[in-house]
């Protein structure tokens, strides 16, 4: 066993079918009467079902939260933890709710009761990603990884097909980069195979039957597994490149990590067989098919394969390499330009990804 360093984060995660119904329960085991429950405002109707049920225990809901978490947002939504004198905050969706709920407990120690609605993973990290002024900037604190998530299969019933599948992608990503991350570990390794194979087990059932219950549970519980991986280990160039394309031309986060994972696996290949192995593995393919095992996955499931079709403008591929090779994340493969150029220029086009033997290492 080679050496290796873990840390394990503290949080307690209920999984479940119906587990909305223990939320009341958690916000009083951690002591809290007065629970602000956050959502987007398309998730606002859930928002209300929520407080509903946490009656008195529950002084209020902001529906206000934006994908990117911009701090005006945040802003607003801290007059209404003042005015409300909420003592906990309960966020009831995807990635955009928990990171307002994580920017809120970073300014004020409130604890957080997430109950996740997509695969994003950001529930089981201490990262936080803000924008202001058009920048977005991302730290880790262990003030923002929140102290409880309920998982209730129940709400992820509702995610369209098509976000289920590019969020399960999004959240297969960080497994992947968990594989060959240079702080791995076996037990984050572990997890992260784990998810793969959880999640590209159940959405291809998802998307033939939305509301498979089996399937469901399956994918939530990867993204939970995956989520873990994110918040543990340091993530490469894929999430580098997704946080450079996503923040340069305003792409949708999950779509923009679904088209990208296959090209940035195959950039990575021969520098990290075994890791690529083990993905492969997990997506139930042959050692050597990583890469082609992600683009068929997102291509059968009628996912998007070109970042043309996600909107970035073609005059902008010489920003993106200028801006993917200055400070890279720390990868398995040195950063080059070239290497990078023939990346995106197929990830724009949606070509296949390039097999490991002619991936330029
Ligand atoms: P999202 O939270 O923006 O949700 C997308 C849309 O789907 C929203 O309108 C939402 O209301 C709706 N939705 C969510 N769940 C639904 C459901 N079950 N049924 C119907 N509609 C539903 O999308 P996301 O991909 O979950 O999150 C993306 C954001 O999360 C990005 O800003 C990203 O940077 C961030 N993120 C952060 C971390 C982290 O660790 N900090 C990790 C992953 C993602």
């Amino acid at each position: 066993m080679d050496p290796f360093t873990y840390t394990a984060r503290p949080a307690r995660i209920v999984f479940g079918s119906g587990t909305l119904a223990r939320v009341g329960d958690e916000v009083e085991r951690l002591g809290c009467r007065r629970a602000l429950v956050l959502s987007t405002p398309q998730q606002q109707g859930d928002a209300e079902h929520l407080r509903d049920r946490l009656g008195a225990a529950c002084v209020g809901i902001f529906p206000g939260a934006v994908m990117h978490t911009p701090v005006e947002v945040t802003e607003r939504a801290l007059a209404t933890v003042r005015e409300t004198g909420a003592d906990c905050l309960v966020a009831l969706g995807g990635g955009s709710t928990t990171g307002l709920g994580k920017a809120l407990a970073l300014r004020t120690d409130l604890p957080q009761v997430v109950v996740p609605t997509t695969y994003a993973g950001s529930e089981a990290t201490p990262i936080l990603g803000e924008t202001a002024g058009g920048r977005k900037v991302t730290q880790r604190s262990p003030k923002v990884l929140p102290e409880v998530v309920v998982y209730d299969v129940d709400l992820t019933l509702t995610l369209p097909a098509p976000l289920s599948v590019t969020s399960g992608i999004n959240a297969i990503a960080h497994a992947v980069e968990a594989l060959y991350a240079h702080d791995g570990n076996p037990v984050v390794s572990r997890l992260a195979e784990d998810g793969i194979a959880a999640l590209a087990r159940a959405l291809p059932l998802i998307v033939a039957e939305p509301g498979h219950p089996g399937a469901r549970s399956d994918a939530l519980y990867g993204a939970w597994l995956c989520g873990t991986c994110l918040g543990s280990v340091a993530m490469g160039l894929h999430h580098k490149l997704c946080h450079v394309l996503g923040g340069t031309f305003d792409l949708p986060h999950a779509e923009t990590h679904t088209v990208v994972l296959p090209h940035a696996v195959a950039y990575n290949a021969a520098a990290a067989p075994g890791a690529v192995a083990r993905v492969a593995r997990a997506l139930g393919r042959g050692d050597d098919a990583a890469a082609l095992g992600l683009f068929d996955l997102a291509r059968r499931l009628g996912a998007p394969t070109s970042l043309r079709d996600i909107g970035m403008p073609e005059s902008g591929i010489d920003r993106a390499v200028e801006l993917a090779t200055a400070e890279p994340y720390p990868n398995p493969r040195a950063i080059d330009s070239e290497g990078i150029r023939t990346l995106i220029e197929a990830a724009f086009s949606g070509l296949a990804p390039l097999p490991p033997s002619s991936s330029g290492i």
